[in-house]
C-alpha cells in the first residue's frame, strides 16, 4: 500500500484551522437518530415553503424530488432556490432530483371532466378533435396508428381497461373490459406495446438542460426502454456542464427485459411502481422489485423504491400495517432509499410521513447490526479501481473487527463512498469531499452522511478534525476507534473520472483522543 501523505502544515496552524471549521460546522441535524436508509421526498404545495422544507430536512429527508410532470422549470426553480437556502442554513448537504416526465401520454380534456365507463361500452381514440362523448384524444397523436387489434389500453392508473377491436387510419375502436371512471388529463398506459415515440421529448430535453444549469444533483428519466436512452440523457446533462447523476426509472416491460444493461449504464435506479404496476401484471411487481434490487447490488448502483409507500398518509396520521411492512421489506431487500410522492407533495401530513418513514427505517435497520458485510469484491467492483475495491473491502472489515465508531471517507467523485455504502456496514460512514455536488450525491448512499467543510486534502488535519467532530456530535469518546479511508492524493486531479487517478490506497485506524472541542 502506498502511504505518501500530503505535507501537513504546522501543528498550531492545523488546530486554529480546525477550530474555525468546527465553528462553521454547527448543524442542528441529529446524526444519531437519522436512519441509514435514505428518504427521497417529492416537493409540492404541501411542503414547498422554506420553513416546511427545513422541517422535512430535520425530520430525515436526504433528497428532494421535483416532478417535471407538475410545474414548469420556472416554478421548480423557486423550489431549487429554497432548498439550497435551507440546506445552507442547516449546513446539511441535501440532494435535488429532477424527475423528467418522459414519454407519458395523457387523455385530453373530457366533456364534464370525467366519464363513467361501463363494461362493454364502446370508445374510440381519434386523431385531432373529439366530437362525441365516446371519442377520446391522446396527447400523443400518432397513438392511433401504433395500436393493433387485441392491445390493452389502461386508463385511470390501471383501474379502467379497454381492448382495441379495430384500427383505421384516423381512429381506433375499443371496448371496455374493466369498468370505472376516467378523468381529463389522466395518464394512458399501454402495456407491452412497443411505441416509436422518442424517450426524450422536446420538453424533457429543455427540462434536462434547465436542471443541469440549475446545478441539481440527479436527473431521472421516466419510461426508460434501453441503455441508449440513459446514455443520451447523460450526454445532454454532461454537455450542459453538469455532473448530475442520471437515474433510470424502471416502469416498463422493455426495461425489465434489458435490466442488466440499463443498470450498468445508469448512475442509479428508481423502481417506479406507479406505472410499473400498470405496465406489467401488478401481481408480478413484488418479485420484479426484488430482482431490480438484486441487479442494482450486482452493479453497485443505488436503488430507490418509489410510490405508494405510505399512501394512506395523504389523509391519515398513521400508515396502514401493510405500508409499514412494505417499507421495511424494501429496506431488508437492500433498497438504498425509499421515496415519498404525493404524501409530501400534496398530502395533509408531509412531516409525519417523513418521520414515520425514518422510524420504520430505524426499527428495521436494527436487524442489520452485526450482519456479514455484503461482498463488493476484492477485485475490481463496478466503477472502482481494483486497489480501491480491495481497500474498501479491508476498511469495512477492519471497522467491524475493531468495533469502530465511524468510517470516514475522503472522496472526490463519491465512488469510494458508494463502495463503502454497498457493503451495508452498520458502522456510520462520513463522506467528505472538496466537491459540493459529490457531497449532495452522497446523500443518496445508504449509511453515508455527507459532511461539509472537512479538510479533505490533508490527512493529519482530517484526523484531528474527525476526532473533534465525532466527540462534539456524541459519536465517539476517548479511546474509540475511527477508520479513515483516503488516497495518497486525497484531492484527485481533474482526471478523476478516469478510474486510475481516483485510487484510494490508505486506511488509517485512529484512536480518539477526545480533546475538548
Ligand atoms: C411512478 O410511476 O411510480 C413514478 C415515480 O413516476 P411518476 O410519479 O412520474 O408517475
Amino acid at each position: 500500500m502506498t502511504s505518501v501523505l500530503t505535507t501537513p502544515t504546522s501543528d498550531t496552524g492545523n488546530f486554529s484551522r480546525i477550530e474555525a471549521l468546527m465553528d462553521e460546522y454547527q448543524s442542528p441535524l441529529d446524526y444519531v437518530q437519522t436512519a441509514r436508509t435514505k428518504i427521497v421526498a417529492t416537493v409540492g404545495p404541501s411542503c414547498g415553503e422554506p420553513d416546511q422544507l427545513a422541517q422535512l430536512l430535520r425530520s430525515g429527508v436526504n433528497v428532494f424530488r421535483l416532478n417535471m410532470a407538475h410545474g414548469s422549470p420556472e416554478d421548480q426553480q423557486i423550489y431549487v432556490d429554497r432548498i439550497r437556502q435551507v440546506s445552507d442554513e442547516l449546513n446539511a448537504p441535501v440532494g435535488i432530483l429532477v424527475d423528467l416526465a418522459g414519454p407519458k401520454f395523457r387523455l385530453g380534456v373530457l366533456d364534464g371532466d370525467f366519464i363513467t365507463c361501463a363494461r362493454g361500452d364502446e370508445f374510440f381514440f381519434v386523431k385531432g378533435e373529439s366530437n362525441a362523448p365516446n371519442e377520446l384524444v391522446a396527447s400523443y397523436e400518432p397513438l392511433v396508428n401504433e395500436l393493433s387489434v387485441g392491445d390493452l389500453v389502461m386508463l385511470a392508473d390501471g383501474t379502467v381497461s379497454m381492448q382495441v377491436e379495430e384500427v383505421r387510419s384516423d381512429r381506433a375502436r375499443m371496448r371496455v373490459v374493466q369498468r370505472g371512471t376516467i378523468r381529463s388529463k389522466q395518464g394512458i398506459n399501454l402495456p407491452g406495446i412497443r411505441l416509436s415515440v422518442p424517450a426524450i421529448s422536446v420538453d424533457d430535453h429543455k427540462h434536462a438542460i434547465w436542471a443541469a444549469k440549475a446545478g441539481v444533483d440527479f436527473v431521472s428519466l421516466s419510461f426508460v426502454r434501453s441503455p441508449d436512452e440513459v446514455r443520451t440523457l447523460k450526454d445532454i446533462v454532461r454537455s450542459s456542464g453538469s455532473a448530475a447523476n442520471v437515474i433510470a426509472k424502471i416502469e416498463k416491460r422493455e426495461a425489465l427485459d434489458r435490466l442488466d444493461e440499463i443498470v450498468d449504464e445508469a448512475d442509479g435506479i428508481m423502481v417506479a411502481r406507479g406505472d410499473l404496476g400498470v405496465e406489467i401484471d401488478v401481481a408480478q411487481m413484488p418479485l420484479e422489485q426484488k430482482r431490480i434490487i438484486r441487479v442494482c447490488q450486482k452493479f453497485h448502483k443505488p436503488v430507490i423504491i418509489a410510490t405508494q409507500m405510505l399512501d394512506s398518509m395523504h389523509e391519515s396520521l398513521r400508515p396502514t400495517r401493510a405500508e409499514v411492512t412494505d417499507v421495511a421489506n424494501a429496506i431488508l431487500d437492500g433498497a438504498d432509499a425509499c421515496m415519498l410522492s404525493g404524501e409530501t407533495a400534496i398530502g395533509k401530513h408531509p412531516q409525519e410521513a417523513v418521520e414515520m418513514m425514518n422510524r420504520i427505517a430505524l426499527a428495521t435497520e436494527k436487524s442489520m447490526i452485526g450482519q456479514p458485510l455484503r461482498a463488493i469484491g476484492k477485485k475490481r467492483a463496478d466503477g472502482l479501481h481494483e486497489v480501491t475495491s480491495a481497500v474498501v473491502h479491508g476498511a469495512g472489515a477492519m471497522a467491524q473487527v475493531l468495533e469502530a465508531k465511524l468510517v470516514v471517507v475522503a472522496s472526490h467523485s463519491g465512488r469510494t463512498a458508494l463502495g463503502l455504502s454497498q457493503q451495508r456496514s452498520f458502522v456510520p460512514t462520513i463522506g467528505i469531499s472538496t466537491e459540493e455536488t459529490t457531497l449532495r450525491q452522497m446523500s443518496l448512499y445508504w449509511g453515508v452522511t455527507p459532511l461539509r467543510n472537512a479538510p479533505a486534502s490533508d490527512v493529519e488535519q482530517l484526523i484531528k478534525f474527525t476526532d473533534r467532530w465525532a466527540c462534539q456530535n456524541g459519536l465517539a469518546t476517548r479511546g474509540d476507534r475511527i477508520v479513515i479511508v483516503g488516497g495518497s492524493h486525497l484531492t484527485a486531479g481533474p482526471n478523476d473520472t478516469q478510474m486510475a487517478s481516483g485510487i484510494h490506497d490508505i486506511v488509517i485506524v485512529h484512536e480518539v483522543e477526545g480533546k475538548a472541542g
